[in-house]
């Protein structure tokens, strides 16, 4: 983020790890992903990790995970959020972690799946497995990046699947993004999710946009 030489492995220097826009959520109920998320049935907690801010070196950072094939900060920062969050004890009832699935084209064109980075570096850390096989996103969106509002919403709107949702029934259900913005893309995932019966969602987003 600073610029300065890291090693071979890519990833923030320790300067950079301290300094990053935190958000305190995971203390903080009724915190903004809470609230964006409001109106979503069996939803436990919702916390992000940091805040997103444009002209910030944050955005630099998520534009590297998601399109600079550069996916070890997405693994670097869900651990350093997963040892953080482990003191609010926000891990402690999750039985499975689901990244935010990435569509089939989307996947191939990117060549990995960025959420499921971060939802690996949380499962390093707090040893709950990742499942990247039961959520699907059925429906090639345009990027959400260019879209506000009501177009987002339509947009997202039956564009997931859940795959055999007898083999999650009754658990608590850990979803991770990389950036929530509006939340309608998480609220659709976490709608198709209802499916499966007796489910406990939180969500982890690594940004939140102000
Ligand atoms: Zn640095």
């Amino acid at each position: 983020m600073c610029g300065g030489y890291v090693g071979k492995k890519a990833g923030l220097c320790d300067t950079c790890l301290t300094t990053l826009p935190r958000t305190e959520q995971a203390v903080l109920r009724e915190n903004m992903t809470e609230t964006a998320l409001a109106d979503v049935k069996h939803l436990d907690r919702a916390a992000a990790f940091l805040f997103f801010e444009k002209d910030h070196p944050i955005q630099g950072l998520v534009h590297r995970m998601k399109y600079a094939d550069q996916p070890m900060i997405a693994y670097q920062l869900g651990r350093q959020a997963a040892m953080e969050f482990q003191y609010a004890d926000f891990f402690d009832s999750i039985d499975v972690i689901v990244p935010m699935p990435l569509h089939k084209n989307r996947l191939r064109e990117r060549g990995y799946n960025q959420s499921e980075y971060i939802a690996r570096g949380i499962s390093d850390v707090t040893n709950i497995p990742v499942d990247t096989t039961h959520v699907e996103r059925i429906k090639d969106t345009p990027k959400q990046a260019l879209q506000e509002g009501k177009a987002r919403q339509e947009n997202v709107a039956g564009a997931f699947a859940v795959n055999h949702p007898e083999q999650m029934y009754h658990m608590h259900i850990l979803v991770v993004d990389d950036l929530i913005t509006t939340g309608e893309t998480m609220k659709a995932c976490l709608h198709a999710m209802q499916t499966i019966r007796g489910a406990t969602f939180s969500v982890f987003a690594l940004c939140k946009a102000r």
